[in-house]
């Protein structure tokens, strides 16, 4: 049996305002050269041309990758290993976010993050709009039927790549427009952040079997249709064992005293999708309410029938957001 494992490296690039994925794949013989750098949980550190991601300039490209998640892969290669870039000196990258999102976040911050997105065809449309506009919003919303719904099967197909993965998937729906969907990623401390990047990896790399892309921005088809976002559910140990009326409300209180800063970590364009309209609040208001999807921050009636006990929904966040850049604003708040 060979002892050659196979694994694929995925990094943020350096582009603005959000970062793209990337990745490549490193073939290794744990007998062999590689083992002095080998450690029992990660694979080697390896290296990239950043001149060609936007994180270096050609004269002196060389940045570092720095494997710092491993998840097991059913199929090819053996293992996808989410890493941190550093440049040339080691020092940490300028694109490098997750870097303050584990500075803060222990593993009693539990996340739970709703990723909604288009599946859209070649021409950029989204899928099941070949014959133009649909009819409208109504019946696609959790839909069945090939009037209703629009890339069932890769939605599937990603769920179970993400469970083989170990990744916690605890959900997805179809969404209320057609060709759009959610699934819903549970992950504790940083983890969180490097679970959803990598289920984001997979879902853009599962529908490119299809020929089938996928869009992330918030608000992808202007007029009457929903825009995209990525709610942001979550607690720590206090919120989940010792709650009150008064700690939710003072952390509700303390987002929205950053309310702003908080915009501008929840990523690009949300203002086309925050207006007030379609279960939003408006970009430029903050708000929080019990059971309210028209505030900013929903306190979910669970957490009110467990004698405050549970965990809070920031319902700011874009589809787009670094999921990094909404760990390190919420727990950086609420921990200062
Ligand atoms: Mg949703």
């Amino acid at each position: 049996m060979s002892d050659i494992k196979t694994y694929e490296y995925v990094w943020l690039d350096g582009f603005k305002p959000e970062p793209s994925l990337r990745s490549k794949v490193k073939a290794t013989d744990l007998r062999g050269t590689d083992k002095g750098e080998m450690n029992d949980s990660m694979p080697p550190k390896w290296s990239f041309d950043g001149s060609s991601t936007q994180q270096a300039e050609g004269g002196s490209s060389d940045c570092l990758l720095i494997p710092v998640q491993k998840y097991d892969n059913p199929t090819n290669p053996d293992h996808l290993v989410m890493c941190e870039v550093l440049a040339a000196d080691s020092s940490v990258h300028p694109s490098n976010t997750r870097v303050a999102a584990a500075e803060v976040a222990t593993d009693e911050w539990w996340f739970g993050f709703e990723q909604e997105y288009f599946f859209t065809n070649p021409d950029g449309s989204p899928l099941g709009w070949e014959d133009g506009e649909p009819r409208a919003q109504g019946d696609y919303y959790c839909g069945v039927g090939a009037d209703n719904v629009a890339g069932r099967e890769i939605s599937e197909m990603h769920l179970q790549a993400c469970l083989d993965a170990g990744i916690n998937l605890t959900g997805t729906n179809a969404e209320v427009a057609l060709g759009q969907w959610e699934y819903q990623c549970f992950g504790k401390g940083v983890k969180a952040g490097d679970d959803l990047w990598m289920s984001r990896y997979l879902l853009y790399k599962i529908a490119e079997e299809y020929g089938v892309g996928v869009n992330i921005h918030p608000k992808p088809k202007k007029g009457d249709w929903n825009g995209s976002g990525m709610h942001a559910n979550f607690s720590n140990e206090e919120m989940r064992t010792a709650g009150s009326k008064e700690l939710f409300h003072s952390m509700c209180d303390k987002l929205g005293a950053v309310h702003e800063e908080g915009i501008a970590s929840y990523g690009s364009d949300n203002d086309q999708r925050l207006t007030g309209l379609h279960e939003t609040q408006k970009i430029t208001e903050f708000s929080y309410g019990v059971s309210d999807r028209g505030a900013s921050i929903r306190i979910p009636v669970y957490t009110v029938e467990h004698d405050w006990n549970g965990y809070l929904e920031d319902r700011r966040p874009a589809s787009n957001a670094d999921p990094y850049k909404i760990i390190a604003h919420i727990v950086g708040t609420l921990t200062k």
